[in-house]
């Protein structure tokens, strides 16, 4: 097992670092005003060359790895401390790309993918519903094939970079096909007769870019948006699985910045005439996030190195390092929250603001429980239980 990086991952690191560094400090306002020039950020990425990591070169991606898609967004979110570096790479290369790729035509892929990957129209995940989100299954948003259009009704909310993006990856109930089995995914294009977009509600965290609400009225879509139909569920998990690959590196970058916020405070503030560093009490936390981030960063790593096919990360694998995570972050943001003293609870230093966004961090990509429950369905498949009341 080598755990060091080949010369071209850390010249691909570096970039990343550069093309984060160039946003530094401009976090601040984007959380204040929940506003960001995004379609600046995404152009500087395409600069960069950091959009379609791993998107094949035949739709005008970099053919790339997952462990790519890692050292590039980890060292965007570290070095800019803020998420919205990561949505350009996310949104070119993460589940939304992903998915096409596994298009039922080759139409498809090609009237979609070069576009997206480019970052010329922005691909979101419209999954979760008003009323239903850990339940994904129970779906109500329909898709009605007519002639050669689907009909697609209903409401999400929720979905990051709505309505900035022009592209909706609207996972719907095909053929009325109750449970997982009637479960599909159509592309629905801003524009589209009866799709109305909002911003929808504030969130604490993850600010700069609206998480939204896509509501569809008959929206009529052409056949060749379609993705997969009812039956593809469980592939349509496996490009998903880019998603809780992108959450583990968020939980990741944003408790090393966390970590480098706190050693630098606890360097300079003083109490009894000394550094607090030098309290015993202090240099154990630290050494604690240190520990916990080491662990996780490990995690996030083989969820990307024994991805299949290099891009498609393995269902329990990405699974244990997203809950890792999510339930890391925000004890370790909280931790450091605490060793900014009264410091910690005002508006004027990043660890409230990176303790705010491991909280909108939790639940995205599916809650702690309800990734405990799909480790366990692996961990024990002869122990399954039912969920539904
Ligand atoms: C910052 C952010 C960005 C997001 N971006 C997107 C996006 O781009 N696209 C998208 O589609 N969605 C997005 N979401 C939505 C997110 O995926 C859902 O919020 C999440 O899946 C939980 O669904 P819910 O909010 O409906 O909670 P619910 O499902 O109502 O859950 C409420 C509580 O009940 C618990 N619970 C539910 N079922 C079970 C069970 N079987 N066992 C144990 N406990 C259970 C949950 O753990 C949770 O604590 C985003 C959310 C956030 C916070």
């Amino acid at each position: 097992m080598d755990f060091d990086f080949t010369p071209e991952q850390l010249e691909l690191k570096e970039r990343a670092h550069k093309a984060g560094m160039a946003w530094r400090g401009r976090h601040t306002s984007w959380d204040r005003d929940d506003a960001s020039p995004y379609r600046e950020v995404t152009e500087s990425m395409r600069e960069a060359g950091l959009l379609g990591l791993t998107i094949p070169t035949e739709y005008g991606g970099k053919g790339g790895t997952a462990l790519d898609y890692v050292i590039v967004v980890e060292e965007l979110f570290r070095s800019s401390q803020s998420w919205i570096l990561g949505e350009p790479p996310f949104c070119t290369t993460g589940p939304g790309p992903s998915m096409v790729l596994l298009a039922e035509q080759e139409e498809t892929r090609r009237k979609f993918l070069p576009d997206i990957v480019n970052g010329l129209k922005g691909c979101a995940i419209a999954l979760t519903e008003p009323d239903h989100g850990s339940d994904l299954t129970d779906l109500e948003t329909t898709a009605v094939l007519d002639g050669d259009d689907y009909i697609v009704t209903g409401s999400k909310r929720f979905i990051t970079g709505s309505p900035e993006n022009e592209i909706y990856a609207v996972f719907a109930r095909f053929d009325d096909i109750p449970g997982a089995k009637g479960v599909g995914c159509i592309l629905v294009e801003k524009g589209t007769p009866g799709l109305d977009l909002e911003p929808g509600a504030q969130f604490v965290g993850s600010r700069g870019l609206p998480h939204g609400e896509v509501h569809m009225h008959e929206c009529r879509v052409p056949r060749i948006n379609l993705i997969r139909g009812a039956g593809g569920f469980s592939d349509l998990m496996t490009a998903f699985n880019m998603e809780r690959l992108h959450n583990s590196i968020y939980s990741l970058a944003f408790a090393e910045a966390a970590y480098e916020e706190t050693v630098r405070y606890c360097e300079e503030r003083k109490s009894f005439g000394r550094p607090i560093i030098e309290f015993q009490a202090t240099y154990h936390s630290l050494v604690d996030m240190h520990v916990a981030i080491e662990a996780h960063r490990l995690l996030t790593y083989k969820a990307a190195v024994t991805a299949i096919d290099s891009r498609f990360p393995r269902p329990l694998d990405s699974t244990v390092s997203k809950l890792s995570g999510a339930t890391m972050l925000p004890n370790l943001t909280q931790q450091g929250v605490l060793l900014h003293g009264g410091d910690g609870a005002t508006l004027d230093f990043p660890i409230q603001r990176l303790h705010r966004d491991a909280i909108a961090a939790m639940v995205a990509g599916g809650s702690p429980p309800v990734l405990r429950n799909a480790i366990a369905a692996q961990l024990f498949p002869g122990h399954r239980f039912r969920q539904h009341a």
